[in-house]
Parts: C-alpha cells; sequence; structure tokens
C-alpha cells in the first residue's frame, strides 16, 4: 500500500498552471524630455545678475591678493574656485573683459595692483601700466 502525496505534483486536481507563457504586456514608457523651455538660454547675452556676481567675486580675489600672506589660505581658495566657476559660466572670452574692467576700476580706487597687491604699481600694460 503506498500513499499519493497530493498536491506536490498534482497537476489535474489542483487549480490551471499559470505557466501559459501569458504575462501582461508591459505598458510602453512615456518618452522623458524635458520641456524646451527648460534649458537656460545658450550663447546668448549672460544673466545679469551672473555679471554682477562675477565683478564680486573678481573684486574679492583682488581685495585677497592686496591682502596678502595674512589672508587665510582657505578664504582665497574659496575665492578663487567661486570666481573661477562663475568665468566658466560666462565664458572665457567674455570673463576677461569683465575681469580687465575691474581691474581698471580696482586701480583707479586703490592704486594697488590687481593682480599682485604691490601698491603704486600697475603690472599691466593694457591697462596702462608700465
Ligand atoms: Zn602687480
Amino acid at each position: 500500500m503506498f500513499r499519493r502525496s497530493r498536491g506536490a505534483r498534482g497537476g489535474q486536481d489542483g487549480h490551471p498552471s499559470d505557466a501559459t507563457g501569458k504575462v501582461p504586456a508591459p505598458e510602453p514608457e512615456a518618452p522623458q524630455q524635458p520641456p524646451p523651455h527648460a534649458r537656460p538660454s545658450p550663447a546668448g547675452a549672460p544673466a545679469p545678475n551672473l555679471v554682477a556676481s562675477y565683478r564680486e567675486a573678481v573684486r574679492r580675489a583682488f581685495g585677497l591678493i592686496a591682502r596678502g600672506p595674512d589672508v587665510e589660505e582657505l578664504d582665497a581658495a574659496l575665492a578663487l574656485e567661486e570666481e573661477a566657476r562663475l568665468a566658466r559660466e560666462l565664458g572665457t572670452e567674455r570673463a576677461d573683459m569683465i575681469r580687465r574692467d575691474v581691474a581698471r576700476a580696482w586701480w583707479a580706487e586703490t592704486r594697488t595692483c590687481p593682480w599682485c597687491g604691490e601698491p603704486g604699481v600697475l603690472h599691466d600694460v593694457e591697462l596702462g601700466g608700465p
């Protein structure tokens, strides 16, 4: 006499097998494109506040240079990093133009070289230095 094990492999009296290969079709993926107006405007004029921020960053850098060796290294690093970041955003040419303009104003105001902080000398031929 042997026992039939019920259920283990019983195909007959159990519910019909699920493995019919019928899988519900996956939903088509929605295209995920950002709306075109969400992008920042390309090469045109930079935002005015970007220019203002950059001028400020350049002045801060000149100020740090003028203060010389007693500037905290971290302060200097952060200021230069910010200046570089904004310059990248503006593009090299425009950033150069602005930096030059700020340097001219800096010299006019402080009579110290914007590039090295030396008083009374402007080490910049293009700005009228020796
Ligand atoms: Zn100098």
